[in-house]
């Protein structure tokens, strides 16, 4: 009946029942005793719907409760401290107004013998009945003093019925849901309250009460009880630095297992080092590699000579030669008389490395094959028989050479661009596309985006890292600056002089179109460039959204410099190469993030002439306007990466989501990072001592790992 009401009746349940028997976890919440079908649903809206999701739900934070006291006292408190505390205040309703309008309120005045407090609800009509004068209750939450009065806003009320009925207990944590709008913090926390304590008694530790030792850490159901029901702040700190360990562990645990399983099921065309092939492709190059780009030639050379599969991340700034790099590892394939592909993640992308890789090699006798989406149906007839005949020794494409009809005769090494747009599943595909049954390639995955450490060891702790550092000799970092959009005028003014000098500019807006209010787009920015601070010149557009040959065509005339400037949005982050093009101006630059901010200015001053990026944004708060600054003061891309992903956090970033992993839900980066380490440790050493999780007593473990993450990383569940 109360099932839909929230802060009638507060002062029941919360009280812990006699110890009963432990209620499993599987148990459906429908199943437990006070909750009813309304209640249920309006869990199942937040995807709870058993006893384990409920402990799971852990709270997001929590608020002091403190004791009851009189009103003088609590406004004394109010005043004094800053902190976001619930107070509790005990007396008699003596005014009530309802004040109508679009968000209805109900307001009163609470009195005790010390003073007042003035409560108010909104969209509350149901409180009505138990708010009127003479009514006695008790008032919890959060106090504040506006305009000289003391006042709190959709407090807690329960009526008190009897005089007698007891102080609100000491000061307390008070755990704070994930709610919504129909189903409270408080409610959620009344019916955890409810199961906890058989909950917990249910709980199995996987984790052996050694490593817990060493760790400091508490057992997994204590570590529950300390995070729904903390009896101080370290407590719920130590619940949750467990649980946060569990997670990490367990991911950890999956990257270990694949390592262990790529070592000991897979095997990868071997390719011996050869000072004679190493020689014919550095003579193929048009330029001299750097002693950073050779370190890392080495490295994978060093991978392909064995039969363990290369599982490599090669990290380096957008102009840092990785393209170079890559190349040197596909020859390498193709001097061994094997084939290597590139995959890339867009077809401008895909067309431009096309380009570059088959201008590089023109004159070899080496036989390139390039394969899109958009293709033509009997030219992609010709690419497949000829990389299932041998007769292509490379391909450079999409995702579409991932296609199931894509046959490679005899496939040693492939390289995927820019790692962040192509999953673990992928990874997977190209497994299967190994020269024999038990064969499968070399991979290289390339990221410009700059991956810091913790997301490094904790998503792609499965791969070696390589990174290239600093600049191609002869290059310099883009000048950065911020202005206010205000003088956008000027920066017009200035852009259209570099034009006269013959040089190009790249315009980047956040939207395609102006379904997105408030945010410039391609095509009106254009139009308004065109009528006004850039009259006369030649502007085109780019956006993702194009087909293929109209892109195409736009960024060719682009090379050909038949466009001054190129109105587009982020498509041109990854890889668009235009020599002559040295300014690119960002409008509101604070929609994006760091490390793509990175990315764009990274495309201009590319051709030995000095690029300039002006960042234009009206950041509103100080974290914005740090972020703005922070971008034009550095120019190192794993110290920008680093700081992204402390200011944004891993969600955002990239990692969980377009790893195609399921992501982390309590591990936190910027805290977590000393835990993560210990949590990979630790699996290196289980894995270490008993395989991929065989032994008997870490069966259960090994089910879960599996459940988690086995689909992702492709674990087979063997033995
Ligand atoms: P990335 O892929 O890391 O963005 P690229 O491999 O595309 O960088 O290199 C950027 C540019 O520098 C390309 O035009 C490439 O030809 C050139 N380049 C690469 N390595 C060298 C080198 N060692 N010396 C001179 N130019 C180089
Ligand atoms: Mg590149």
């Amino acid at each position: 009946m109360s099932d839909t009401q929230d802060n009638l009746a507060e002062g029941e349940g919360i009280s812990a029942p006699e110890p009963l028997a432990p209620i499993d976890l599987r148990e459906a919440i429908a199943a437990l005793d006070r909750v009813g079908p309304t209640t249920t649903l309006q869990f199942a809206r937040l995807a709870l719907r058993t006893v384990g999701d409920l402990l799971k739900h852990i709270p997001i934070r929590y608020e002091t409760e403190a004791a009851e006291a009189c009103a003088t006292e609590v406004r004394e408190a109010t005043e004094t401290s800053q902190d976001a505390v619930t107070r509790s205040v005990r007396g008699e309703i003596q005014k009530v107004r309802h004040v109508p309008g679009r968000r209805p309120r109900l307001e009163a005045v609470l009195a005790d013998e010390s003073g007042t407090v003035r409560l108010v609800w909104f969209n509350a009509t149901w409180l009505a009945k138990s708010i009127h004068p003479g009514a006695r209750g008790i008032a919890q939450g959060r106090a504040k003093v506006r305009a000289g009065y003391l006042e709190m806003t959709n407090p807690k009320w329960t009526p008190l019925l009897d005089e007698a009925s007891p102080l609100v207990h000491a000061g307390r944590l008070r755990p704070i849901y994930s709610a919504t709008e129909e189903l409270s913090s408080l409610r959620i926390e009344r019916v955890i309250a409810l199961v906890l304590p058989r909950a917990i008694a249910s709980v199995v530790d996987l984790v052996r009460g050694e490593l817990l030792a060493q760790r400091g850490l508490v057992g997994l159901a204590e570590a529950y009880r300390m995070v729904h029901a903390p009896g101080d702040a370290l407590e719920a700190e130590r619940g949750r630095t467990r649980l946060a360990y569990d997670e990490l562990l367990m991911l950890q645990l999956a990257m270990e297992m694949r390592r262990y399983q790529v070592r000991h099921a897979m095997r990868a065309p071997e390719l011996p080092v050869s000072k004679t092939i190493e020689k014919k492709i550095l003579a193929r190059l048009p330029f001299t590699l750097t002693e950073e780009q050779l370190r890392v030639c080495h490295e994978i050379a060093g991978d392909l000579a064995g039969s363990l599969p290369m599982n490599r991340l090669l990290q380096g700034d957008v102009g840092s030669g990785k393209t170079a790099v890559a190349v040197y590892a596909m020859l390498d394939a193709v001097a061994h008389g094997a084939q290597a592909v590139m995959l890339a993640p867009t077809e401008i992308l895909a067309e431009q490395h096309l380009a570059v890789i088959t201008k590089l090699l023109e004159k070899s006798h080496v036989r390139i094959a390039g394969l899109t989406g958009g293709m033509r149906v009997a030219d992609r007839a010709v690419v497949l028989s000829g990389l299932a005949s041998g007769d292509f020794d490379l391909a450079v494409g999409t995702h579409a050479l991932l296609g199931e009809d894509v046959v490679f005769k005899n496939l040693a090494v492939a390289i995927i661009d820019e790692q962040h747009r192509f999953g673990v599943e992928q990874r997977a595909t190209l497994r299967t596309k190994g020269p024999t049954k038990d064969q499968v390639p070399h991979t290289l995955v390339m990221t410009a985006t700059p991956i810091p450490r913790t997301l490094a060891l904790s998503f792609f702790g499965d791969l070696d890292i390589s990174s290239l550092r600093g600049l191609l000799p002869g290059r310099t970092a883009a000048t950065t600056r911020v202005m206010r959009s205000s003088r956008s005028d000027e920066v017009y003014t200035w852009l259209r002089s570099r034009i006269e000098r013959g040089e190009q500019a790249f315009v980047v807006v956040p939207a395609i179109d102006e379904s997105q209010r408030g945010l410039k787009d391609v095509a009106s920015h254009a139009l308004a460039l065109a009528e006004n601070q850039l009259r006369g010149l030649r502007i085109g557009q780019l956006h993702g959204r194009m087909k293929q040959g109209e892109s195409e065509a736009v960024m060719e005339a682009f090379r050909r410099n038949e466009i001054d400037v190129l109105v587009a949005t982020v498509v041109i982050e990854v890889g668009v190469d235009v020599a002559n093009a040295t300014v690119m101006v960002i409008e509101h630059a604070e929609q994006f993030g760091l490390a793509q901010l990175h990315q764009l200015r990274g495309r201009v001053g590319r051709g030995g002439k000095q690029g300039y990026c002006v960042l234009i944004g009206d950041p509103t708060t100080d974290v914005a306007q740090a972020r703005l600054d922070a971008i034009a003061n550095s120019t190192d891309g794993f110290e920008i990466a680093e700081l992204d992903l402390t200011l944004r956090g891993p969600g955002e970033f990239f990692g969980a989501r377009q790893s195609g992993l399921p992501p982390l839900r309590i591990a936190d980066f910027s805290r977590d990072i000393q835990l993560l380490i210990g949590a990979r440790e630790d699996a290196q050493t289980w894995i270490g001592s008993t395989g991929d999780l065989t032994d008997v007593r870490d069966r259960p473990l090994r089910r879960k790992v599996l459940s988690l993450y086995g689909q992702a990383l492709g674990l087979s569940d063997i033995g």
